[in-house]
């Protein structure tokens, strides 16, 4: 089957693609990488009236420092993030996530922001996203906004952007110390069943300070576990710490059952791999 009608747009400005959006009232699609957009097209599973092609816009192409933030534009692609010495610098955690993303192909063509307003509930990116403490920047016909990615989703799959608003950039604070990611999946970088980010800081007394954990593929949307904070502030991460975060982390999670896992099969790995990611964070002081 092949994509049903629609009409091609190619903005040649931010804002000419939000009044391509307007003009189409909600029934127009952005076209980024097209890695998602373009099979829902084929199977006919989305009948936009219009796509917009935003591929040339080169203001959404650019990695920024600002301070201690960094901007990164919604047509930054996968392969740059994987790719470039500024991120490795500035967002080693996204470096690192972004290669369990597909394949060659996928990571060559899809986008920062594509895989943000996509939103699987498993992607790397709203994960990573969401661990590092990003807001989402977004032109619409009311002007800029932010969102912080804590109220991006409101289900899976279900940015809670406005359909006249196009996402133009990503910002992230300044990138703590020490990080660790692991995910599992059932082919080397299918989508994962489940996907663990964490990030934190060492004080000069030694004691962990504002630990971040994230869990992809156990609830609906990314899932920043925000009780663990607490939890560990000040803690050396001593085994006994690491044991409990894991059983801890049962009581906040709640899994569906698809192709990829059962419910239950997710519950049991969760505390295994709150555990392993937790060592890898305390192993990370040794590097
Ligand atoms: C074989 C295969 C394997 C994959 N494996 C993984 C994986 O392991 N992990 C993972 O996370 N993903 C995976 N993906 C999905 C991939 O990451 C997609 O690239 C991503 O989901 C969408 O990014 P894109 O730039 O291609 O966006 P598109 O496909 O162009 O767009 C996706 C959606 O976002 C909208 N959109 C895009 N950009 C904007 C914008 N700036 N503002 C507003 N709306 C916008 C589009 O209108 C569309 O609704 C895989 C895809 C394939 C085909």
């Amino acid at each position: 089957m092949k994509a049903a009608d629609f009409v091609y747009h190619r903005a040649n400005s931010i804002e000419e693609a939000v009044g391509h959006l307007a003009e189409h009232e909600g029934a127009a699609r952005i076209l980024a990488g097209g890695q998602s957009l373009m099979p829902m097209l084929n199977m006919r599973l989305w009948r936009p009236s219009a796509l917009i092609d935003i591929n040339g816009l080169v203001e959404l192409d650019r990695v920024q420092p600002s301070g201690d933030e960094t901007v990164v534009g919604a047509m930054v692609r996968y392969v740059t993030l994987e790719r470039s010495p500024l991120v490795a610098e500035r967002l080693p955690l996204l470096a690192r996530m972004v290669r369990f993303i597909g394949d060659r192909q996928v990571r060559n063509r899809g986008t920062l922001g594509g895989s943000l307003v996509q939103g699987d509930p498993t992607g790397e990116m709203p994960l990573g996203c969401l661990v590092l403490g990003a807001r989402v920047r977004v032109a619409g016909p009311d002007g800029p906004r932010e969102i912080p990615m804590t109220e991006f989703y409101s289900g899976p799959y279900a940015a809670t952007l406005e359909a006249g608003e196009l996402l133009t950039e990503v910002v992230f604070p300044r990138h703590p110390q020490h990080f660790a990611f692991r995910e599992f999946c059932r082919r080397h970088n299918d989508f994962a069943v489940l996907s663990i980010a964490v990030t934190g800081d060492v004080s000069s007394d030694g004691g962990w300070r504002n630990i971040q954990l994230g869990l992809g593929g156990v609830n609906d949307t990314p899932l920043l576990v925000t009780g663990m904070t607490a939890r560990l502030e000040g803690s050396r991460l001593t085994d006994a710490d690491i044991a409990a975060a894991g059983e801890a982390v049962l009581g906040v999670i709640d899994p569906s059952s698809d192709i990829r896992a059962s419910a239950e099969y997710r519950r049991h790995l969760a505390p295994i791999y709150v555990r392993r990611v937790l060592q890898d964070l305390r192993s990370s002081l040794q590097n």
